[in-house]
């Protein structure tokens, strides 16, 4: 795992059972998703936390968790030189090396 960057959110998630049928069931070659997340979002931020799940192609499946629920939402690449969604909160994210 990386170290922790000083700027990221601290929240972590760890995915039901549900979800992660969710992620083997989507036809693609992905690799499956890890089981346990940190979330990627500026620390401080605003809405839920988010965390990517699977990368197919031009799509994104992030799952979006508060303190009571989760869901997994599809989504594009923030249109600027940056690693997370489109729209999410907070600040941009630098490309991934
Ligand atoms: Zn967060
Ligand atoms: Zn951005």
């Amino acid at each position: 795992m990386d170290t922790e960057e000083p700027m990221a959110c601290p929240a972590r998630i760890t995915l039901d059972a549900a979800q992660l049928a969710f992620f083997d069931a989507l036809p693609t070659k992905a690799p499956s998703v890890q089981s346990e997340l940190g979330c990627e979002l500026e620390r401080g931020h605003e809405g839920s936390h988010a965390a990517l799940g699977q990368q197919v192609e031009a799509t994104m499946r992030w799952i979006q968790w508060t303190l009571s629920a989760s869901e997994i939402n599809p989504y594009t690449w923030c249109p600027t030189d940056c690693s997370l969604f489109d729209g999410h909160p907070g600040g941009h994210a630098p490309s991934r090396c």
